[in-house]
């Protein structure tokens, strides 16, 4: 079968037109929210992004009011969408635009704090009509089904290499942005990972896979192995206030940020909470133990000298990573409190 592809374009477009979501920045399209809802939407459900979106714009509602904020304000206003990185590149490219000017070509882009590929790519061709293709996981999935392509896939810059030839192809030269975006749209509403829709699908009469009744086989991803890790925290709080560790402003990822101090813990004594959590593919139970650190057993914490006792009342004004916030919250509620003295400084 061979992809005609004007009549694919139409009928994707057409579809997208139909059927599209609303969302805040496609109603009210600019630069700006282009860019802030690229960089949020990296790794998060658009369900999740929705009301920092929302926030966001009234917080800063330009490249020029994010570039002027501080770090803290930024980060704190970023605080539980997670990968916090995110927020400093994002900080980093008003910045940039402020001073040196909004990039006007997909390499320019790429030239930019925190953009790569894929962003420069979403951002010049829906923002800017560009006709660089996008390839994310869901145009990835998209294209091998259309192309019935079963070769193993191991990694986002695998995928885009093997998969750019047949997206520069099919890309609408008049239409660079919506289609991306089609693309995307279709990926992530009907040719979803299991059970695609096929049935409810405007391309299927270009879809190989769905011919050969290959769909749900396709495409081939590598998975990296899941690798499993713990990790104690303390939970100490005295005198309406709580031991929290702040990570340092040179901290690769966390930097500003406040979580449970980190400690190594005796043998024997029970958690107050557990919790596990996943980031990318890494499986994390954090363990929360209320302990006294004049206990005979001395248990050796290993970052309290970046740690500080942090008033109750003031822990809205601070950057807590989003998990810590919410084991803070429920342990509070439980009124848990240590009642011994703090470390000496
Ligand atoms: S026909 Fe099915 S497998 Fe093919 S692109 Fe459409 S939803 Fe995906």
């Amino acid at each position: 079968m061979r992809v005609d592809f004007s009549v694919f374009r139409q009928s994707l477009l057409e579809w997208f037109k139909r059927e599209k979501r609303s969302l805040p920045w496609r109603t009210h399209p600019s630069l700006y929210g282009t860019v802030v809802s690229e960089f949020m939407l990296q790794q998060t459900q658009v369900e999740t992004v929705l009301p920092y979106y929302a926030n966001w714009l009234v917080t800063f509602p330009d490249f020029e009011s994010l570039a002027k904020a501080g770090e803290a304000e930024v980060v704190k206003n970023w605080e539980g969408l997670g990968y916090y990185t995110r927020a400093r590149n994002l900080h980093k490219l008003a910045k940039s635009i402020c001073e040196s000017g909004t990039p006007k070509t997909f390499d320019e882009w790429l030239n930019r704090p925190g953009i790569g590929p894929y962003s420069a790519a979403a951002i010049s061709s829906i923002a800017q009509n560009i006709p660089e293709p996008v390839i994310d996981g869901n145009v990835i999935r998209v294209l091998c089904r259309i192309n019935n392509d079963n070769l193993p896939i191991r990694s986002s810059t695998d995928g885009r290499k093997r998969l750019l030839p047949l997206a520069r192809d099919l890309i609408d030269p008049d239409h660079p942005g919506d289609f991306n975006e089609a693309i995307m749209e279709l990926g992530a509403t009907v040719c979803r990972k299991s059970r695609p829709s096929c049935l409810l699908c405007p391309v299927k009469d270009h879809c190989q896979a769905s011919a050969c009744g290959n769909e749900s086989s396709i495409p081939v991803i590598v998975r990296r192995a899941t690798t499993r890790t713990s990790s104690s925290r303390l939970w100490l709080v005295r005198d309406d206030q709580i031991l929290l560790h702040i990570y340092p402003e040179d901290a690769p990822r966390l930097a500003g940020l406040a979580e449970l101090p980190q400690i190594n813990v005796p043998k024997g004594i029970a958690p107050i909470l557990k919790r596990t959590r996943g980031i990318s593919t890494e499986l994390i139970t954090e363990s929360i133990f209320l302990l006294d650190l004049n206990h005979p057993e001395s248990i050796r914490c290993q970052d309290l000298d970046d740690s500080k006792w942090v008033p109750i009342h003031s822990l809205s004004t601070i950057s807590l990573s989003g998990p810590h916030r919410r084991w803070i919250e429920a342990l509070l509620r439980e009124n848990l409190d240590s009642n011994i003295k703090p470390p000496r400084d």
